[in-house]
C-alpha cells in the first residue's frame, strides 16, 4: 500500500462537542491514516510520496448528512417522470461536483427505483468519481404523500412491515419515512402526520430488529412526537417545530439533520401557496437552530436535492450568519454528519480511520470562509483534486 506523508500542516482535531489545531504530519497508509506525529518526527524511510502542507489546515472530509443526487431544485414531478437512465446520470454528474467540491461522503435519503443503491456501487468501485455514499432506497410515504412519484407508498402496519423488508434485502443503509407533507407538492400539508401511530411503531420495530437506524421527514406538527414515541434514531428538517418538540428531541437525543438551504431561497418567487409556506418557515427556521443549539441537540447538515460547485461550503458558512460557531458547524459537517450516516470509520482525524480529508488554505476555525478554499480533495487516501 502507498503510504503518503502530508507533512508540517495545522492538523483540526476533534472531539465531541470541541475542535483544535494542532501542528502535525500525517500519514496516511492506502485508504486509511496510519500516524500523526509531532513535525519532522516520521522519518522518509517510512513514506513513498511527500505532500508538503506547511502553511496549510487539514480537516476531516465533509459530510453532507441529506442529499438526493437524482434531484435538482425546480419541478420535481417532472424530473422523476424521466427515464431512470437519465435519473442516475445527473446523480453522476451531480456527485463529481459534491466531491470534488470536499464532500467526501454523503447520506442519501430517497431516490426512486434504487438508483442510489447503483450509484454507491459505482462510486465505491472506482467506476465513476464520487463520495463515499450511504442510502436510503425510495423512502417510505403514504398513499398520496410528499414525494410519492419518486417515493413508495404504503399504508397500514402490514404494508410498511413489507416495505421495510424489501429495502432490508436490497441492502440500505437506513430505512426513511415521510412523515408530514413538504414544500415541494401543493397537495401536501407540511404539519399534517400522514402515519398512524401503530404504522411508525412497525417502521422502526421493523429496521432496529435489523440494526438499521431510521429517519423521518418532518416538517412540524403531531408527526414529530409521533416519530419520537416510535424511537426514531435522526429527524430531518425540523422547520416549524416548537420548543416543546425540540426539548423531547433534545431528551430523547435524537440527531436534528438541517437543511437551511431553505433560509436563503427567494421568498418572493413560486407560486402564491409556496410563497406562504416558505416565508413561514423562514420565520421559524431561525428560532429552530438557535433553539437547537441551546438545548445542544447533536445536528448535522444537509444540502438537500441542491448541487453545484462548493454549495455544500457556501451553505456552512452561511450558517455562521444564524449564530452557529465555526467549531460547531464542522463538527456537525464531519463529525456528526458521520455518525447519522452510519459511517463511524470517518469524520474526524484518528489513526485507523479512513483518509477523507479537506487541505485548506487558511484556518475554518478562525474563519468559517475558509472551506470556500479547498487546495486539496483527499479520498480514502487517493488526492481527487489539487487546487495548489
Ligand atoms: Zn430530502
Amino acid at each position: 500500500m502507498k503510504k503518503v506523508l502530508f507533512s508540517g500542516a495545522s492538523v483540526i482535531r476533534m472531539e465531541e462537542k470541541k475542535c483544535f489545531t494542532e501542528k502535525l504530519d500525517l500519514l496516511t497508509n492506502g485508504d486509511y491514516i496510519e500516524k500523526l506525529a509531532p513535525t519532522g518526527k516520521i522519518k522518509s524511510s517510512e513514506y513513498d510520496e511527500e505532500i508538503n502542507c506547511k502553511d496549510f489546515f487539514i480537516s476531516p472530509g465533509l459530510i453532507d448528512a441529506h442529499n438526493h443526487l437524482g434531484l435538482e431544485p425546480g419541478d420535481e414531478y417532472a424530473q422523476m417522470q424521466e427515464k431512470d437512465a437519465m435519473i442516475a446520470l445527473r446523480a453522476a454528474k451531480n456527485a463529481g461536483v459534491d466531491l470534488l467540491s470536499g464532500v467526501t461522503s454523503m447520506r442519501t435519503l430517497g431516490e426512486k427505483n434504487y438508483i442510489d443503491l447503483e450509484y454507491k456501487r459505482a462510486f465505491a468501485e472506482g467506476m465513476l468519481l464520487g463520495p463515499k455514499i450511504t442510502v436510503s432506497g425510495p423512502a417510505l410515504v403514504a398513499t398520496g404523500g410528499v414525494g410519492w412519484y419518486m417515493h413508495q407508498e404504503v399504508d397500514g402496519t402490514e404494508e410498511i412491515r413489507k416495505a421495510v423488508r424489501q429495502r432490508l434485502k436490497a441492502g440500505v443503509d437506513t430505512i426513511k419515512v415521510m412523515v408530514t407533507g413538504g414544500i415541494s407538492d401543493r397537495d401536501t400539508d407540511p404539519t399534517r402526520c400522514y402515519f398512524s401511530q401503530e404504522e411508525l411503531n412497525v417502521l422502526v420495530d421493523e429496521a432496529h430488529e435489523a440494526g438499521k437506524p431510521t429517519s423521518a421527514h418532518i416538517y412540524g406538527g403531531v408527526g414529530c412526537y409521533r416519530a419520537i414515541e416510535a424511537g426514531i434514531d435522526a429527524i430531518e428538517h425540523g422547520f416549524l417545530f416548537t420548543d416543546d418538540m425540540l426539548e423531547k428531541m433534545a431528551e430523547k437525543m435524537i440527531t436534528l439533520v438541517i437543511t437551511p438551504s431553505i433560509l436563503s431561497s427567494n421568498p418572493s418567487e413560486g407560486p402564491e401557496w409556496r410563497r406562504l409556506r416558505l416565508a413561514a418557515i423562514q420565520k421559524r427556521y431561525l428560532q429552530v437552530l438557535h433553539k437547537a443549539k441551546e438545548l445542544k441537540i447533536t445536528m448535522a447538515i444537509g444540502s438537500d436535492c441542491n448541487h453545484s460547485p462548493y454549495f455544500f461550503n457556501n451553505l456552512l458558512c452561511e450558517l455562521k450568519n444564524y449564530g452557529m460557531k465555526p467549531e460547531d458547524i464542522l463538527i456537525s459537517a464531519t463529525l456528526n454528519g458521520a455518525k447519522v450516516s452510519g459511517l463511524g470509520d470517518t469524520g474526524q482525524i484518528v489513526p485507523g480511520k479512513k483518509a477523507d480529508l479537506i487541505v485548506l488554505k487558511a484556518n475554518p476555525l478562525e474563519k468559517i470562509e475558509a472551506l470556500r478554499e479547498v487546495a486539496l480533495v483527499v479520498k480514502e487516501g487517493k488526492v481527487i483534486s489539487r487546487r495548489a
